[in-house]
């Protein structure tokens, strides 16, 4: 039987990702396609996949196919390299940590702990910067480079000014495509803060030893359930569903839950998953990473209590980070820790397996077989 050996390229990436609505945007393709310099594909519309700009310069190389979180090419390598064990990947120890920074801690999402061991790597010289992202509004953000504390607290956390660059935005999305700014910033030492399917084709670039993935030296990777995104319609259905304006919110975080703090109130509104299934994005139903696998060290809300960080160091890189944050007095661990691990442990299983499930389901609709 003869074999196809042709190299699947950007147009295979089109029919068997994007035609698929499983695109889940995170950037990889158009960051590091190796034509890069003669933007041969490009994102035109917002919340719509990337798509060729200047289709002839194509190398047909396949780069762009082969580091894309939908086609797992190279899933088994990054799962033996990083020792994948089901459910929630490598690791050795959960934490629950919190900044001692009073204005990291003031405004992180959680526990401030992400924003915590940047400064530490800034103030040791282990990066120039980390790629962040700076808030916008409740469902907007833009890639940033950090360089300084305060640049940290302009991106950590979700509260919001009244901020008129909302209602100008005609997408609402919590969903922001960082990695795009690799191509932006000419660094060293860099640190990137991403989402699963993020951290996927990062290390999937890295394995395959594609510039600049040497520059990339942390990554630091956050739980994700799911994204968010809405146009006119979809947040006019939002905001009438739950019976809020989404200029009035100041806080959003997602832990188990949606959480949403309106200005001027102290009740924090809760809205499960279930209910947000018609605004989260398509391509995340097809997505089975939670609790970012391949980072060197993952944080997120869920099993910590409030203004803590769930956080599992996975490689030698981030547990030495992570130990070192606290000797030097970035971090402190929460009280009382061991009583508390078993219930930690439970809740991060249910939810990796939630996502697993949807993931199953989604294949199964899909018939999807690479
Ligand atoms: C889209 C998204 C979905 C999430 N889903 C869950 C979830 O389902 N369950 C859960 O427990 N936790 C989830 N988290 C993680 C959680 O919201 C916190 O980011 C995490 O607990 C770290 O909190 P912190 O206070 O230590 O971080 P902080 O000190 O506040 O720092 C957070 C860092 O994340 C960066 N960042 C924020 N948004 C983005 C983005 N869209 N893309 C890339 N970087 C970003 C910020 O720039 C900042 O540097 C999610 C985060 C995001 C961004
Ligand atoms: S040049 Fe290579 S990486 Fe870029 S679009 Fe073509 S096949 Fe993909
Ligand atoms: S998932 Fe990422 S790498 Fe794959 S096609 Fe979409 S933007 Fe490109
Ligand atoms: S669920 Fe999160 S990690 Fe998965 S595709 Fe959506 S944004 Fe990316």
């Amino acid at each position: 039987m003869s074999q196809d050996k042709r190299i699947k390229n950007f147009k295979d990436l089109i029919k068997e990702v994007h035609d698929k609505g499983i695109c889940q945007l995170c950037g990889g393709c158009v960051s590091f396609c190796s034509s890069a310099d003669y933007r041969i594909i490009d994102f035109i519309k917002p919340d719509l996949p990337p798509q060729f700009v200047n289709e002839k310069e194509c190398l047909e190389c396949g780069i762009c196919y082969h580091i894309c979180p939908q086609t797992k090419v190279l899933e088994n390598n990054l799962n033996n390299q990083y020792n994948y064990i089901k459910p929630l990947g490598n690791y050795k120890e959960i934490y629950s940590f919190q900044a001692l920074d009073k204005d990291l801690l003031k405004n992180g999402t959680d526990g401030g702990v992400v924003s915590a061991i940047l400064l530490y790597l800034l103030e040791h010289n282990l990066i120039d910067g980390a790629i962040v992202s700076k808030r916008l509004g409740p469902f907007s953000r833009d890639s940033m480079i950090a360089k300084s504390k305060n640049d940290l607290i302009l991106a950590a956390g979700s509260h919001f000014d009244i901020s008129s660059q909302v209602t100008e935005i005609a997408n609402f999305s919590t969903y922001s495509p960082t990695i795009m700014a690799l191509n932006r910033y000419k660094f060293k030492k860099l640190a990137v803060i991403g989402t699963p399917c993020q951290i996927y084709t990062i290390r999937c670039m890295q394995e395959m030893g594609v510039t600049p993935s040497q520059n990339i030296k942390y990554l630091l990777g956050l739980f994700c359930y799911g994204n968010f995104t809405m146009g006119k319609d979809k947040k006019e259905k939002f905001e009438t569903q739950f019976n809020l304006k989404i200029e009035e919110i100041e806080k959003l975080n997602i832990k188990e839950d949606m959480l949403i703090k309106l200005k001027g109130s102290e009740i924090i509104q809760h809205i499960s998953f279930s209910e947000l299934s018609d605004y989260i994005r398509s391509a995340c139903n097809a997505c089975n990473d939670f609790t970012n696998i391949y980072a060197d060290i993952s944080f997120g809300g869920l099993s910590s209590p409030e203004k803590y960080t769930t956080t599992i160091p996975r490689t030698k890189l981030g547990t030495n980070i992570v130990k070192s944050a606290i000797n030097e007095g970035y971090i402190k661990v929460l009280e009382d820790l061991e009583g508390k691990r078993d219930k930690m442990l439970e809740k991060l299983i249910q939810f990796s397996k939630y996502k697993e499930d949807r993931y199953n389901l989604s294949q199964k609709n899909l018939g999807v077989k690479f």
